[in-house]
């Protein structure tokens, strides 16, 4: 889960990272009222969960509550690179002798954890890395040790930090390290990190991925769930405890077992292309697959209106596909007058004839069933071009 830049500044700052005191708003008159509360001059910015805002127009400066509203009204309703800016935060401004730049990221391709640090912060710092390599130190971090002060220091110096900041930036390098650490962060990155004219080093923009694996270790990261702009098929599927992922197609699926319904995908797209559709989703029911759960489960998949058919591929093992074929037939029976789209279930597994039995005799009009895979594909797909 990204952050958007207020939350993860407040996350900073309660691992004590400084940043600059501030409020987020949705209207300019709470600009307003944000920007006579704290000093002016402010900084008035897009909060858009994409980089880039300062180029396309999202971070302005505000000599005074007034001009705060002036700037918060351009910059509310500005797209940027495709994100409607809903919000800004309206920050204390600060005047910036030297931008920095700072992160730890996962790095997946190494299989560790590394940190980056530039003295030539403040610019796109993909772009400093394509054009200036040597500019940007990377260090790898031990996940079993983490940074503590020494490794700091090794950070800070491969960078080339001046001497009259090195013990600040040390310090913020272990506090942004305590951030990614206890939060279970898969990025933590500071972009600028400002010295401001007096020497002193403040964060004044922080970008904050979350492992949402880790969710189940910090309940109080659920507030920060952007629930306005999640899916709402997602969200209730989500509810349900169910793993779905929305997609583009016509071809609803349901699997039990990720790796089925990836390759059920597959077989899917290749099978859809002569038709002309793609899979709607991605459902894993899990190992159960009882009656509750694929009721649930096709509950999800018949309210999204862009479904033509539906695609259950299930493969019997601990749960036999006697119990699947049964969980079929009473969740149509619990979704009634709901069912309303043609349903190809293809069964295998133990006890499969026993499963097909079932629903044949079950005899439901919307059911067909298909010994094959890439047969309930290539059905499923002609139903949901017809
Ligand atoms: P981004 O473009 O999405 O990364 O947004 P940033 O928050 O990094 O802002 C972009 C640029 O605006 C920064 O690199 C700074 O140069 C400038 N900026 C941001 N906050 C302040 C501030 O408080 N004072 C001043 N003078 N400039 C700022
Ligand atoms: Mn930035």
């Amino acid at each position: 889960m990204d952050l958007f830049e207020y939350q993860a500044r407040d996350l900073l700052a309660s691992h004590g990272v400084p940043v600059l005191p501030g409020g987020v708003a949705e209207t300019p008159e709470q600009a307003e009222a944000i920007a006579r509360e704290i000093a002016a001059p402010v900084v008035v910015k897009a909060q858009v969960k994409t980089g880039g805002r300062g180029k396309a127009g999202g971070v302005k400066l505000a000599d005074d509550a007034e001009s705060a509203r002036a700037r918060a009204q351009d910059i509310l309703g500005l797209d940027i690179k495709g994100h409607v800016t809903h919000r800004v935060m309206v920050a204390q401004a600060s005047d910036i002798a030297e931008e920095y730049y700072f992160s730890y990221l996962l790095d997946r391709s190494n299989r560790t954890f590394l940190a980056m640090a530039s003295v030539e912060g403040g610019m796109d710092i993909e772009q400093l890395a394509v054009e200036r390599p040597e500019a940007l130190a990377r260090v790898p971090i031990d996940a079993a040790v983490g940074v503590d002060e020494q490794k700091a220091a090794e950070i800070v110096d491969a960078a080339g930090f001046p001497a009259e900041v090195r013990d600040q930036v040390i310090a913020i390098a272990v506090q942004l390290w305590d951030v990614f650490a206890k939060e279970d962060a898969t990025l933590v990155e500071v972009n600028p990190l400002a010295k401001t004219p007096d020497g002193t080093v403040l964060a004044l923009d922080a970008k904050v991925t979350l492992d949402e694996n880790a969710e189940f270790r910090h309940t109080e990261h659920a507030a920060l769930e952007d629930a306005a702009s999640a899916n709402p098929l997602e969200a209730a599927a989500k509810e349900k405890g169910l793993n779905y992922v929305k997609l583009d197609g016509e071809v609803g699926i349901i699997g039990n077992g990720a790796g089925l319904v990836m390759s059920t995908l597959d077989v899917v797209a290749y099978a859809g292309e002569e038709f002309g559709v793609k899979p709607a989703n991605f459902l894993d029911i899990g190992g159960g697959a009882s009656a509750e759960v694929m009721a649930n489960g096709l509950h999800i998949i018949l309210s999204d209106p862009a479904v033509k058919s539906v695609f259950v591929n299930v493969f019997g093992g601990i749960t036999a596909c006697d119990a699947v074929a049964n969980g079929i037939v009473s969740a149509l029976g619990l979704l009634g007058a709901e069912a309303t789209k043609p349903l190809v279930v293809r069964l295998d597994g133990n006890n499969v004839e026993e499963g097909r039995r079932i629903l044949a005799e079950a005899d439901h009009p919307l059911v067909t069933v298909v010994d094959t895979m890439d047969g309930a594909a290539r059905r499923a797909a002609e139903l949901a071009a017809a």
